[in-house]
């Protein structure tokens, strides 16, 4: 009998990709496969236990035992937009790592929510190569599904989710495109640094003081670049932080006046 394993990772694409599986599939083969990185929103475990319990598949829960910032200190190199470890380490190879042990090769197939979106889609190649040897499926990426801009295609899943009953991640209501390492995703862009600093500021505040310690570890080592005159700079979240405070006075300041 094919095992079906859903890498759930608690965001919406991979919650649509468990609806999709269940309907096709039933759900006596189902696996609800998740990594903890240890810094996940507390929220994103009420949306796993609660797609669990509507689905009768207990989550199966996979972890390194570090947290990204642990990692990165072990592995001296922060993890940016541009070069993630904690992936590796903290999501694919502790679920590879059960997969060998309880999903036949030839007999299990791995179900990944990439979304019908333009920038999604073009990740499912390498995606693909990452979980070889298993056979890889994308079930929102079917054929016959339209392609959705992100905000679309967001809106679908919270409508999914609502309509089975369950409360969409509240990362997505805050404004977030993902329901990753709690606001705090190193792969994450300026825009979303700065969401988490008006939304969570404690978190930035954590994530400020991780970085800083690494830069007196690594050096001149930053989550973000920016780019001048062609040229790209190390942007500690420090300097985006008062940065940002400052645009956000400035504009307090110039609404008073007005
Ligand atoms: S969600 Fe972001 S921070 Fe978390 S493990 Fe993945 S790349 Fe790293």
């Amino acid at each position: 009998m094919t095992r079906h394993i859903v890498q759930f990772s608690g965001g919406l694409g991979s919650f649509g990709a468990a609806i999709s599986v269940a309907e096709k599939h039933g759900t006596s083969n189902m696996t609800l496969l998740i990594a903890d990185t240890g810094i996940e929103d507390p929220d994103l475990w009420r949306f796993a236990d609660d797609t669990s319990r509507l689905l009768g598949v207990p989550l199966t829960k996979v972890a390194d035992g570090r947290t990204p910032w642990e990692l990165f200190r072990d592995k001296r190199f922060l993890g940016n937009d541009r070069i993630t470890p904690c992936t590796v380490w903290l999501k694919q190879k502790p679920c590879r790592k059960w997969m060998k042990v309880n999903a036949p090769v030839g007999d299990s197939i791995v179900y990944i929510g990439i979304e019908k979106t333009t920038r999604d889609r073009a990740r499912i190649p390498a995606i693909a190569r990452n979980w070889r040897p298993w056979r890889v499926q994308f079930p929102l990426c079917n054929r016959w599904m339209p392609e959705l801009s992100k905000e679309e295609s967001k809106a679908q899943l919270m409508d999914l989710s609502r309509w089975y009953g369950i409360e969409p991640p509240r990362l997505y209501a805050l404004g977030y495109e993902h329901n990753n390492c709690g606001g705090t995703c190193v792969r994450a862009g300026q825009k979303q640094w700065k969401l988490t600093l008006d939304k969570l500021p404690e978190r930035f505040a954590e994530a400020e003081r991780q970085e800083a310690s690494l830069r007196e570890l690594l050096g001149d080592v930053t989550i973000l670049r920016e780019r001048r005159q062609g040229v790209a700079y190390s942007l500690p979240l420090s300097r985006l932080r008062r940065r940002h405070e400052a645009a956000v006075a400035f504009t307090a300041a110039a609404q008073e006046t007005s």
